[in-house]
């Protein structure tokens, strides 16, 4: 127990580093605590809920019985999967002493930093994860979508690792736009198709409709499952939005916890980017499930672009993960299947549907969502990039804006909040999106209300 007064007595040091000794061995499920549970995935052919033996002709048996798991509130992280984890964590937490100066807030700013392997991100959190679910189920092969390219890393160094087999689907534009993380995936032995391809019946379907396309997270999907099930030793996986991904994801909320405990921080607000929700949701997960158990009253916020606006402006509805309309039916926040992104949007964040955990928190008041513009996220990105060192992500910086905006309401104030955000990766490979702000080219886009109403449409009649 700790004593009153304590908490001056010592002092956060800049980087908060957990010991092996005191690293998580356990995930955190959100949805063991959850009051209203997110409502099951339903058959698009029969509309009703869809039975686990039938994801697992497409998903890894294990995932699909983390995905339908929620009565486990911990779930033990396998040794296995802890090997790897030791290379590439525990992540720091972060004291955002320079950018706090910067801006001249009383607010103390922490940001967990998951950009220091070499994928950039936090997606090898769930790639060691699932890539090690496969191995021991005995299948040789995987394929996946990647959009902006940090899934794709991830997932060839965790198959690189496992020794598994890797195909990944680009989005075509990222692909164009990125040739240096299509080179990474090739290193560690993953093979990269743009987008929609002709490799696949739905890819050739797309491209007959629609010759000119660059793809989208939603058309990349579609190809990499219709591989999948034309093969029994394949399995499809996901990078994000799924609840086991979240499950995974949950290694940096743990984390967090535990270096918040160690300091004694009390976290006011935390604040994350939300793509799938993957990140966002791992963040948050323990100090949310204290939140739906009346222990703490953080106020959490979810950052989206407003070029994909899919909680502040989407339909919770029962939707199809992808395109092609293969997936099962998932109620979620969602923009539409057939929503496709203004292509002058430069980094990640642009798909159309959000995790069923999340929808569901959202839908129930837990947390606020918000939806930036690029070019404020991009200034943020510098602000940031030109006091604590780190280039962001462009993804990452979504929440850079809010925490800069929650420590400037501070300072307005007066009041002393701990904001802590999620700082998902690094921009090492965005770089042809910083060069369009440092040159003024880059733009805003806001879909109207027409454009969205096009996305519902493709709405499935539940
Ligand atoms: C993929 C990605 C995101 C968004 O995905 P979520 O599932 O919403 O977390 C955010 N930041 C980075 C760096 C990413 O690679």
């Amino acid at each position: 127990m700790k004593k009153k007064g304590m908490r001056s007595m010592k002092k956060v040091p800049y980087k908060i580093y957990l010991s092996e000794q005191e690293v998580p061995r356990h995930w955190y499920n959100m949805k063991a605590v959850m009051k209203n549970k997110p409502e099951p995935f339903l058959d698009p052919a029969t509309l009703k809920p869809l039975p686990k033996e039938a994801l697992k002709q497409i998903l890894v048996s294990e995932l699909v019985e983390q995905e339908y798991n929620s009565t486990d509130e911990y779930i033990e992280i396998p040794e296995g999967i802890r090997d790897f984890y030791r290379m590439t964590r525990p992540s720091p937490l972060i004291r955002a002493y320079y950018l706090e100066k910067e801006l001249n807030t009383p607010a103390e700013i922490y940001y967990k930093f998951e950009g220091t392997n070499t994928s950039g991100s936090h997606k090898l959190n769930s790639a060691a994860a699932q890539v090690f679910y496969a191995k021991q189920q005995g299948l040789t092969k995987l394929t996946t979508e990647t959009g902006a390219g940090q899934w794709g890393t991830a997932l060839a160094m965790a198959c690189a690792f496992y020794n598994l087999d890797l195909t990944v689907y680009m989005v075509k534009i990222s692909a164009r736009q990125k040739p240096y993380r299509k080179a990474v995936i090739e290193t560690y032995g993953g093979k990269v198709i743009p987008s929609p391809s002709d490799t696949t019946e739905v890819g050739r379907k797309i491209l007959e409709e629609n010759p000119d396309t660059g793809g989208s997270l939603g058309c990349a999907i579609s190809e990499a499952l219709e591989v999948a099930l034309q093969d029994e030793n394949c399995r499809y996986v996901l990078g994000s939005v799924m609840d086991h991904v979240l499950l995974h994801q949950s290694i940096i909320g743990e984390e967090t916890r535990i270096a918040c405990e160690k300091y004694d921080i009390q976290p006011d607000v935390i604040i994350g980017c939300v793509g799938g929700g993957s990140n966002f949701g791992g963040l948050i997960a323990p100090f949310m499930g204290d939140k739906i158990q009346g222990k703490n009253n953080i106020h959490f916020i979810g950052v989206e672009p407003a070029s994909c606006p899919t909680l502040t402006r989407g339909k919770f509805a029962y939707d199809f993960g992808d395109t092609g309309k293969m997936t099962p039916l998932i109620k979620m926040y969602t923009l539409g299947s057939g929503f496709i992104p203004s292509p002058n949007h430069a980094g990640g964040l642009r798909y159309h549907g959000m995790s069923p955990i999340l929808s569901q928190l959202y839908h129930d008041g837990y947390f606020e969502a918000r939806a930036v513009e690029q070019t404020k996220v991009f200034e943020a990105a510098t602000t940031f990039a030109r006091c604590e060192g780190i280039l962001p992500a462009p993804e990452s910086s979504h929440a850079i804006r809010v925490a800069i905006d929650e420590a400037l309401k501070c300072k307005e104030t007066g009041e002393k909040k701990t904001i802590i955000m999620g700082l998902t990766g690094t921009g090492y490979f965005d770089l042809t999106a910083y060069m369009s702000y440092n040159d003024g080219s880059m733009t805003d886009y806001i879909p109207t209300d027409e454009e969205l109403e096009k996305g519902f449409e493709s709405l499935p009649k539940v």
